[in-house]
């Protein structure tokens, strides 16, 4: 049929340096930076302790920011004030997805005027970063956000039960150091729920309807490794090869979402994580199954010449490593993986069926949701909510 002209843009990180080891490296790159740095690091300072001194062995003045949970407006504000008092013009964040995204949004309100509300969707003025933020070298300890090379922060409104995206070219961290050994300490549940984000993150990049041929050949890569790698890792943390491949898997998700789309997974997982305290991973696999199940569906019925369905065939394919495979036999292997895995169930969470026209209405809002391959109905919506409870 007749195709439209191709066009596209890869943005992403200056450096990314892989490898066992790499942290040793983050030192010394960011003195050639500068010299005061502002540290941000996760819940277990001890994770860190090696880092920091490394720091200070190069004459670097470190001011450490601890976070403790997924990061929230008022911690971001706080971080900047921190960084503002001690004179920081680097940010270090060595940890999760919400570390790294902590410190994206405080260097990017060190260089930009103004109070982080107005920067933000939604719930702020939506105003764009006017200047690029202070360099940030990122070094991330789960293999699931990609948030080291990914150009949005995700912040949370508690008071609002919502999460909101800081988002600009210039919240892409400077240097990404990727050491999968960073990795080895992630207990089973959450390498299972950190790497069910990386897969899910690859696959909604991989059958979006805003793919380029860089973010396919990447996701590609990533989904065979992801699909290889995951229960390994979380049978084994000390799997030296798993663990390796499902860093590379977390990271070509990052690259990838950050240059094509998402798809109505992190459409709903969005809203409903504001809402309630279940990890963002948890809910990406509960939901993977049944938005496949319905997207496969609704583009049999309503678009059966679309390309994108020769992608979920695909799909199975890599996942399932069998080169019969077709869309369905994804489905079955990743509900499988999830049982294989343990995954709570999202009752535990609190989550509640009165709040589910709710999340219907929010889910359509956001911005993953535009990605997704077809446009999904209210009661397609529902139903996949209802499945995943
Ligand atoms: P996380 O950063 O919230 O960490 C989860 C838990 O794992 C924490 O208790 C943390 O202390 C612990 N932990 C981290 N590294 C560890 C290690 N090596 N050993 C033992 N424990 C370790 O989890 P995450 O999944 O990495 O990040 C989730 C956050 O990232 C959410 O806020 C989500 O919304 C956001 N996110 C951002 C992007 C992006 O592109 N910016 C993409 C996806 C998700």
């Amino acid at each position: 049929g007749a195709r439209t002209i191709m066009e596209f843009e890869f943005a992403t990180v200056t450096r990314i340096i892989f490898g066992p080891g790499s942290v040793e490296k983050a030192p010394s790159i960011a003195g050639q930076i500068g010299d005061r740095a502002l540290l941000v690091i996760g819940s277990d300072a001890e994770r860190t302790k090696s880092l920091r001194q490394r720091l200070l062995k190069r004459g670097i003045r470190v001011t450490s920011f601890q976070v403790m949970g997924e990061p929230t407006l008022d911690l971001v504000i706080e971080g900047v004030a921190r960084a503002r008092k001690a004179g920081c013009e680097i940010v270090v964040a060595m940890g999760g997805g919400s570390v790294l995204d902590t410190g994206k949004a405080i260097a990017a309100l060190l260089t930009n005027r103004g109070n982080l509300l107005d920067y933000l969707e939604v719930v702020g003025g939506g105003q764009q970063l006017a200047r690029p933020s202070a360099p940030c070298i990122a070094i991330p300890t789960t293999s699931g956000t990609g948030a080291e090379v990914t150009r949005n922060a995700v912040l949370g409104v508690p008071e609002k039960r919502v999460k909101v995206s800081m988002r600009s070219h210039f919240m892409l961290p400077s240097v990404a150091v990727v050491d999968p050994t960073l990795t080895y300490s992630m207990p089973p549940s959450i390498t299972a729920s950190t790497g069910l984000d990386a897969l899910t993150q690859l696959l909604e990049a991989f059958v979006c309807n805003r793919p380029n041929p860089l973010t396919d050949g990447i996701c590609r890569e990533g989904l065979m490794r992801a699909a290889r790698s995951l229960y390994r890792a979380f049978v084994d943390g000390r799997d030296a090869a798993a663990r390796e491949e499902m860093a590379v898997a977390s990271l070509f998700g990052g690259l990838a979402l950050a240059n094509a789309k998402l798809g109505a997974v992190h459409g709903i997982a969005g809203p409903l994580c504001g809402m309630f305290p279940a990890p963002h991973g948890v809910i990406c696999g509960r939901f993977l199954p049944w938005v496949l199940e319905a997207n496969i569906r609704a583009l049999q019925q309503r678009e059966p010449a679309s390309p994108i369905l020769a992608r979920y065939d695909e799909v199975a394919r890599m996942l399932t490593g069998d080169a019969e495979a077709l869309a369905e036999d994804g489905i079955k292997w990743v509900k499988r993986l999830c049982e294989e895995l343990r995954l709570p169930s999202l009752r535990e969470f609190g989550l509640d069926q009165t709040d589910f026209s709710l999340v219907v209405a929010n889910s359509r809002r956001a911005s993953s949701m535009q990605g997704n391959p077809i446009a999904l109905t209210d009661e397609e919506l529902m139903r996949i909510l209802q499945k995943a409870f």
